[in-house]
């Protein structure tokens, strides 16, 4: 009986990220004695505006390169589609230079409650989207690791929508081809922006790192308000990824780690200003009220 209950758990659970013996609870290094680490849940009451968060600048996103090709992976904990470097860069939106992107990737959960990696006010989304970017400064990605300003991430939240989102199926058709972990595939690149949520103005930032070892603490974190939604049989298909003959790819997130004193910002929203009324001016015009009676009352007194 606990047997089959046992097997009953595994079929339905697959590799479980957040459980598995490779899994975070068991990462060491900077991921465990680190006080920069992402993902973290998103505060909007304790978000600070800052005005220096304007728009991003981003080269070659919505054009299609000539003779670039993009390739699909499995690498037996997400999809990831990669590209070669100098191609697509991100700047402006406050980043400290320059980054060329070189890959996204995405995180997912067994079910639609859970999935994507920050959370905002205790809310998980269904899954969330990463393009990675290192800083041009650095020669690669590897050289940009050890750096605070090595790495910029744009995370985007995906919701489940009722059709499906016909530039997220130019790379989600690949999954047909890299089913199992360590398979891949080439195809031909495509229109990244479309991929982007359409506001792009409204974001969470913050400093912090990798969400996989080695955990580098070099990112600097930009996590859009606006999200993208793709259909419940699209999600089906990354659920649908294998990590061995027996198990799924689900739950491939890493759990919330503490904030340790670090500010949240935000693009948008208002600096708090004082109310136009507050108790103490209504208890003002009260005891005026009573000073005006105590006069008029001395004065008929007096009289
Ligand atoms: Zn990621």
């Amino acid at each position: 009986m606990a047997k089959t209950l046992l097997t009953f758990v595994c079929l339905i659970a697959g590799v479980s990220f957040a459980l598995a013996q490779e899994g975070p609870a068991n990462w060491g290094g900077v991921c465990a004695s680190g006080r920069k680490q992402s993902p973290i849940n998103i505060n909007t009451c304790a978000a600070m505006y800052d005005s220096n968060l304007d728009g991003f600048t981003l080269v070659n996103y919505d054009t299609i390169q000539a003779g670039v090709n993009f390739t699909a992976k499995n690498d037996g904990t997400t999809l990831k589609i990669s590209f070669d470097s100098n191609v697509y860069n991100v700047s402006g939106g406050d980043l400290p230079g320059v980054y060329t992107t070189v890959q996204f990737h995405l995180h997912w959960g067994l079910n639609n409650y859970r999935g994507s990696e920050h959370t905002v006010d205790g809310m998980m989304y269904p899954a969330e989207i990463h393009f990675v970017s290192y800083n041009t400064k650095y020669p690669d990605i590897g050289e940009s690791l050890p750096h605070s300003d090595g790495l910029a991430v744009l995370g985007v939240f995906i919701e489940v929508g009722a059709s499906e989102n016909q530039y997220y199926k130019k790379f989600l058709d690949q999954i047909s081809h890299v089913m199992y972990k360590g398979n891949s595939t080439t195809f031909s690149a495509f229109n990244l922006m479309d991929l982007l949520p359409t506001n792009m103005t409204k974001y969470f930032r913050y400093p912090g790192s990798l969400t996989t070892p080695p955990c580098s603490e070099a990112v600097t974190w930009t996590v859009f308000d606006d999200t993208v939604k793709i259909s419940q049989a699209q999600l089906d298909m990354l659920r649908s990824m294998k990590y061995n003959n027996s198990e799924n790819i689900v739950d491939n997130y890493r759990p919330v780690q503490p904030l340790e004193g670090r500010q949240m910002k935000a693009s948008f929203g208002e600096p708090k200003t004082m109310p136009p009324v507050t108790t103490d001016g209504v208890a003002l015009k009260i005891s005026n009220v009573v000073l005006l009676l105590m006069l008029l009352l001395r004065a008929a007194f007096f009289h």
